[in-house]
């Protein structure tokens, strides 16, 4: 598998090369080729395996003899530790696909973690050590520090603005230890990634150290999310009719995971693409016009994207234009007060209690299914967990809501950060002695 950027498709660079600079040179971004297609006989077999069995076989597929075939099953075993169960709301015709159940309780562990797996493998493989460097206004943060938590040959260095963040979020930096440090800059996010963006161009640093970033467009954070879908392809199988997935979306990372595994074979009818009022994708299967807008703050804040970065992705897998776009993707948006009342509604109707993203996503599948009467299944994907956004669910329900143990513990834990002035040259002194 060879990786082409988006802005020049006859040129192709190796999967280290994609991993490590996740940017192409040309500001594109990295897509996957050729994209190996997984028979219908695959899709049979998979009813009953794990996400790691069928990341571990999809991961053979795509890689060949890059990695080896126990790297691999290894690789795979340790990044999906935890499952992603499907629950019914309304048998047969709705279900929730649950992504919170990894260690930072948000579907962004599943990319974060085999990500960092792959990195590991590659440090490794070139007995060098890696560091990470991430600025971070909250959560993505939380993901990267504890996907790349004990992780062999890889140190992370996270830089996040004093006293910008949650507490939670803050703990989820600055309590884990090991090879993760967080450095707390006193000063805005932009200063955060004014810092990192400096050290990448600093011929000095990058002689001591072999710099890399976590960035979120990263297409190996992508490619695994497609494993989720298959998974759930698996657990609706027996219902015998045509799968709809619904995925509440911002930078559409998610939903382009699910066209690449469509791609690769998955038979998936069709997606939906849920937002808030943030809805330049929305707006654009309805009218064929893409005009993004400055971002708008929203109670779905994970999805607060005016110009959604993978939206150059979906169109490159849609390749044929606007038609086929459409033919595969519907759109449905959601303003604040709808998303509250449908966490409510979702509550009253199924006793589910859905973070304010996951409730978009349900609303947008039950609106499809309703607009068009199709007798399909449908799979809405649950991003975060409700307790990540306990203030506004508990405001919603009117009642307190439970929070999972490995969240609640940090609550305790001594918070450990370096703090630093928003001054380059200090977080390079620093660094250079975190590491040493
Ligand atoms: C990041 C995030 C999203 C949006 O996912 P994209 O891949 O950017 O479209 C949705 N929900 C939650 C909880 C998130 O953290």
């Amino acid at each position: 598998m060879r990786f082409y950027s988006t802005n020049s498709p006859q040129q192709t660079v190796s999967a280290e090369e994609a991993l490590f600079h996740s940017l192409p040179a040309d500001k594109g971004l990295y897509m996957p080729t050729p994209l190996p297609h997984l028979g219908a006989d695959f899709f049979e077999k998979i009813a009953g395996q794990s996400l790691a069995d069928i990341g571990f076989e999809i991961s053979k597929a795509l890689f060949g003899d890059e990695i080896s075939t126990a790297d691999l099953e290894n690789l795979t075993h340790q990044a999906f530790s935890f499952d992603t169960p499907i629950v019914e709301l309304e048998p047969g015709k709705t279900s929730v696909l649950e992504l919170f159940h990894g260690p930072s309780l948000a579907f962004k562990d599943v990319g974060a973690r085999y990500m960092a797996g792959l990195m590991s493998y590659y440090s490794n493989r070139n007995d060098k050590e890696v560091n990470i460097l991430v600025a971070t206004s909250g959560d993505t943060g939380g993901a990267v520090a504890m996907g790349f938590h004990n992780v062999p040959g890889v140190r992370v260095s996270i830089l996040y603005p004093t006293g910008r963040v949650s507490e939670l979020q803050e703990k989820q930096l600055t309590t884990l230890g090991g090879n993760i440090q967080a450095f707390e800059v006193d000063g805005s996010f932009d200063d955060c990634q004014a810092i990192v963006k400096q050290a990448f161009v600093d011929p000095e640093l990058n002689t001591h150290l072999s710099l890399s970033s976590a960035n979120s467009i990263n297409i190996f954070r992508l490619i695994p999310q497609g494993f989720y879908y298959v998974r759930a392809y698996g657990q609706v199988r027996k219902y015998s009719k045509p799968v709809v997935f619904s995925t509440p979306s911002g930078n559409f990372g998610n939903l382009s995971a699910g066209a690449m595994v469509q791609q690769m074979g998955l038979p998936v009818a069709h997606f939906v693409a849920a937002t808030n009022l943030n809805n330049v994708v929305p707006a654009y299967i309805k009218t064929g016009l893409y005009a993004t807008k400055p971002s708008v703050a929203t109670v779905s804040n994970a999805m607060d994207v005016g110009s959604p970065s993978n939206f150059v992705r979906l169109s490159h897998l849609y390749s044929d234009g606007y038609d086929r776009f459409k033919e595969n993707v519907s759109g449905y948006f959601y303003d604040d007060d709808e998303t509250r009342a449908g966490m409510q509604r979702i509550d009253d109707q199924y006793g589910y209690v859905a973070c304010p993203h996951t409730a978009i996503g349900i609303m947008g599948l039950e609106a499809y299914l309703a607009e068009t009467k199709l007798d399909y299944t449908g799979v809405a994907l649950a991003t975060a967990h409700p307790s990540k956004f306990k203030p506004l669910v508990e405001e919603v329900l009117g009642r307190p809501i439970r929070v999972p143990e490995r969240l609640a513990i940090l609550a305790d834990r001594d918070k450990q950060s370096i703090r630093i002035p928003a001054d380059y040259e200090v977080f390079k002194e620093s660094l250079l002695q975190s590491v040493s």
